[in-house]
Parts: structure tokens; sequence; C-alpha cells
């Protein structure tokens, strides 16, 4: 479920006072804490806040910590999901309202100033009292209206660096640890985007050959070396053909897919990836001594239009597993054309 963006925006001016006066820095696990208290979606954690905020005064960021593990980082991801969506708008809403707010006071105080000067010189020439009295209710105004502007400054510069953290947060979410590559669930999102638009898209499963015994004779390290590796020559190569982006699926195994790329294209692809890792020269940086070359099977499949996703899936893993049946170091089906040249 989406919010609306005028619930969103409510939803933010009560959180943030909130948890200024509870003295929790506006970062965005702490305000998916109190965004959930605001909503009230999970009475529990309600309940509890409100007995640490009878019970010690407030709830600081040390308490929310334990809020934060015992309630939010389990929570469903589709509800993290949600979450993350709906601070996304409120930030860009309230990152543009702020700065409005904040060339108005600075425009009004430049205003005032100018008459401020006016006023006292008129009031220097003058004995009485009340023209000296408005002078300084004046000044005074103005100084109100310059701590207001400030104030504005800081949020706006908290707004920002919450802006920085989010997209951080987000670009992490689709990353994968090791490689730093897309991951699963960036395939997941690209896949249904990519079915749902390209008039013609492949999926290419490949997975390192025999890299247990790889592990075993090596050592662990160095086998997640050679998975950095792979990674890095799949996204050159999919920087050279494209639209194609590549993933770590998990373990040793990545996938390809091809947006406008037919099963031809995309089998003549997979082969020239395949070549590619085959050739890497790979030596153990400690010892200096070569690595033996790293070969990968590769399956593909072309998705047809009303099939579903897994069922997409399914065909490329068989096509994988034909590939390693094959003796390994191939790509299955077959093409005869995409594999002359
Ligand atoms: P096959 O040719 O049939 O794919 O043989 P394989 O040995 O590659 O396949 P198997 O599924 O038996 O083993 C996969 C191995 O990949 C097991 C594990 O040691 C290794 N592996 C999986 N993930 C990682 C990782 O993140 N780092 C390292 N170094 N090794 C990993
Ligand atoms: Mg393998
Ligand atoms: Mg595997």
């Amino acid at each position: 479920m989406s919010l609306s963006a005028s619930k969103v925006n409510q939803y933010f001016r009560l959180t943030v006072p909130m948890m200024v006066k509870n003295n929790v820095p506006i970062t965005p696990p702490y305000y998916t804490l109190w965004y959930n208290y605001t909503t009230g979606d999970i009475p529990k954690l309600n309940q509890r806040m409100d007995d640490i905020i009878k019970r010690l005064g407030q709830c600081d960021s040390l308490m929310c910590d334990k809020l934060l593990d015992e309630f939010i980082t389990n929570a469903a991801e589709d509800k993290l999901l949600e979450m993350q969506s709906n601070i996304n708008q409120v930030v860009k809403s309230m990152g543009h309202s702020t700065q409005n707010a904040m060339s108005d006071a600075e425009d009004f105080n430049q205003t005032l100033s100018k008459d401020i000067k006016i006023m006292a010189q008129e009031a220097s020439q003058s004995d009485a009292p009340a023209a000296h009295k408005i002078v300084s209710i004046a000044r005074d105004f103005m100084d109100k209206t310059e701590h207001y502007r400030s104030q504005l400054e800081k949020q706006n510069a908290e707004i920002q660096a919450l802006k920085e953290k989010i997209a951080e947060t987000e670009k992490q979410m689709f990353k994968d640890g090791l490689t730093e590559i897309n991951n699963r669930r960036k395939f997941n999102e690209d896949l249904a985007i990519y079915t749902a638009s390209a008039t013609d898209t492949c999926l290419v499963i490949l997975d390192i050959d025999h890299f247990k015994p790889f592990n075993d004779e090596y050592g662990h390290l160095l086998g997640d070396k050679v998975i950095q590796s792979v990674a890095r020559t799949l996204e050159l190569s999919c920087a050279q053909a494209q639209g194609a982006q590549a993933y770590r699926f998990g373990g040793e195994e990545f996938a390809l897919l091809l947006p406008n790329a037919d099963i031809q294209t995309a089998a003549k692809f997979a082969n020239e990836v395949r070549v590619r890792i085959s050739r890497l020269n790979l030596t153990n940086k400690k010892t200096g001594q070569s690595l033996r070359p790293i070969t990968t099977s590769l399956g593909v499949a072309q998705f047809k239009p009303g099939e579903t996703l897994d069922a997409l899936l399914e065909r490329a893993d068989q096509h994988l597993y034909a590939a390693k049946n094959a003796g390994r170091n191939c790509v299955r089906p077959v093409i005869p054309t995409a594999l002359a040249s």
C-alpha cells in the first residue's frame, strides 16, 4: 500500500518534532521507527515507546536502537520498502518547501533591515520615546526572523543529509556485498520491468565450473577474488552491449539480462563472455603463481510473452544444466549461426 503525498507529508510534520523532542537524530532508521510510531501501524511498538517515555521522560537514541532491533530490522521486507519509498517522497517535497521558506525569510530580513535603518535615523532626530521603542521592537523582531532563518537552514542541511543517506541505502540495497555488482533483488526488479516493456528479452545464467575444487586447492579468499574478477568481466562485457546488465545470483552463479536481444544474439554474447572469462590471466599475488584458467557454463533463454518469470528462469536453468552435462565450458542451447563467428 502506498500513501498519498499529503498523508506522507502530514506524518512527516508529526514525526520530526517528536524526534527532536526526544533528542533523536533524524536518520533513516530512527525516522522509520518514529514514522511507525506516528502511523500506529505496530501497536506493540507504540505501547513500548509510551511506556519508555512515561518511565524515562524521553525515548532517546539508545532506547531507539533497542526498539529498532526488536520491531523494525526484522519487519517484513515489503513493509520496509514501502516505508523507504514514503520517506523518499516526503524528503523530496520537504527539501523543496524548506528551500522556499529559507529564501522568503532572507528576502523579508533584507527588507526589514533597510526599514530599520531609516527608522533608526528618524528616531535619532527625535526625542519621542515611542520612536526609540519602535526601533527596538523592530530590531528584536528581525533577530527572531534571523533565528527562524538559521533554524530553517539547519533543518535544510539535515534534510539534505537524510536525502544522501537514503540514496546511499537504496543503492546498497541493490548491490552484492562481495562484487558490488547488482544483486538478486535488483535482478527480480529488472526482470519484471524488462519482460513487461522490452520486445525481446533474454536471460543468461552463468555458473563457474568446478569451483568447489578450486576453493579446496587455493583457499576461499582466492576463490572470492575469482568471483570478483568474473563479476568485473561480466560488467565490462555488459558495458559494451547496449542495455545488458549483470547480476550476482549468489555463490558462484551470475545472471545477465539482455533487453532487445533475440536468442541468437544472446547466445553469441554468452559465448563471448565465456571466452573472455576463460582467458582471464589470474595469479596469486602472494606467491606469483598462475592460477588454473576459470571456465564457466551458461544457459540462455528467451522470454516468451505470457509465460511466468519462473518459467523463464527454469528454462535458462535447464539449459545451464545441459551445458554442465555436455562437459562444461560451453553455452546451451547451441545455435550454430551464433557460435560460428
Ligand atoms: P559445477 O561445475 O557443477 O558448478 O561444480 P562446482 O564445484 O562449481 O559446484 P558446487 O555447487 O558443488 O560448488 C559450488 C562451490 O562454490 C561451493 C563453494 O565452495 C563455492 N562458493 C560459493 N559461494 C562462494 C563464495 O562466496 N566465495 C567462495 N570463495 N566460494 C564460494
Ligand atoms: Mg559451479
Ligand atoms: Mg553453482
